[in-house]
């Protein structure tokens, strides 16, 4: 326990000098940034290699703190967050003068919110500033929820990852702001639509991928594997036709298919019984694993389009090489 009181105050001592520090979260790992200094959260750029234009996500310990950095917290918000928070619920804000202009890429709103992991909320305590953390992988790669994942992709660009195990929810936030008096969903993810639906009262509109692209995080070709990826509902097509071409093969399936075995080089299930969440938990690490095997193909079968199953679905197409249903 002593030990890890000590990385969290070392992680707050290079916080505190503008570096960078990869953080645990509920969601995926962070490469996180003293949110008030454009000097540290330029290093979060480069260090991605992330587009300038891309905004970032402002973490907070409590709904408290967040007050300074927008500008008003209505019934709706605390609503929302008497639910929600600490968890995996972005919300787009109206924004004050606290927030540095690289935070938004200019936009008039800024994204807060309060994760839920137990070493991140003990150092947010710490702390007098929120926290700026995209996912900690290079801009456009697949999102890391693992130590070792932040430890292959950037361990060389920062001096500390904050070793939390691996992510419990394992899909990005849900992101919801208002246009006008209507909610919007912006990114499916952690907290399901229907969840949000319920507490509300009346149904989010969902922002759709035909509509003005508003970042990258957004845009249709994101979390990418280096190897050719193959999004479908019928893998066993597929399957077939890298089968007869002598091509390797990865797949990454929800569940078990008998037929599926002969022409695969390493399977991944997700879950045996069909458990969403489970699913949502293994989906980036499945990923990087079959990534890493210099395979020919990744075949990845689509989630039932059910909770927190949409939200993966949302990645895996941005995932694909080739997309085979969309
Ligand atoms: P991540 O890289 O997972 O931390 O997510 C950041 C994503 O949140 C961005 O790529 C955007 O899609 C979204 N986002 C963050 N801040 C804003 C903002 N001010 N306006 C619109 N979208 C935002
Ligand atoms: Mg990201």
């Amino acid at each position: 326990m002593a030990q890890i009181t000590k990385k969290i105050e070392l992680a707050k001592a290079f916080l505190d000098a503008e570096e960078l520090v990869a953080i645990p979260t509920e969601t995926v790992y962070g490469l996180a940034a003293k949110g008030v200094s454009t000097k540290a959260l330029k290093k979060i750029f480069e260090a991605k290699e992330r587009p300038i234009n891309n905004p970032l996500i402002l973490h907070f310990k409590d709904i408290k703190s967040i007050a300074p950095f927008v500008s008003e917290l209505t019934e709706e918000i605390h609503t929302l967050a008497e639910h929600f928070w600490p968890g995996p619920l972005t919300l787009l804000l109206p924004k004050s003068s606290q927030v540095p202009e690289i935070v938004t890429a200019g936009l008039e709103r800024v994204a807060v919110r309060i994760p839920n992991h137990s070493k991140t909320l003990e150092l947010l305590a710490l702390l007098d500033y929120p926290l700026a953390a995209p996912s900690a992988n290079p801009s456009g790669y697949i999102s890391p929820t693992r130590p070792k994942h932040v430890e292959r992709l950037l361990g060389n660009k920062i001096p500390l990852i904050l070793d939390g195990g691996p992510c419990d929810s394992g899909i990005e936030s849900t992101i919801l702001g208002w246009e006008g008096n209507t909610p919007v969903i912006y990114r499916q993810g952690g907290i399901p639509m229907e969840d949000i639906e319920k507490v509300l009262g009346r149904k989010p509109r969902i922002h759709q991928k035909s509509e003005v692209l508003h970042t990258p995080g957004m845009s249709l070709s994101h979390y990418a594997p280096n190897t050719k990826t193959i999004v479908t509902k019928d893998i066993l097509e597929h399957l077939q036709h890298y089968h007869d071409r002598d091509q390797k093969v990865g797949l990454i399936s929800f569940q078990k298919h008998p037929m599926a075995q002969k022409s695969i080089a390493k399977e991944i299930v997700l879950s045996k019984d069909g458990d969403l969440e489970e699913m949502a938990r293994k989906i980036y690490d499945a990923m990087h694993q079959l990534d890493s095997l210099g395979l020919d193909v990744l075949i990845i079968e689509t989630a039932p389009e059910k909770g927190i199953g949409n939200a993966i679905n949302d990645r895996l197409y941005r995932s694909a090489s080739i997309n085979k249903d969309n």
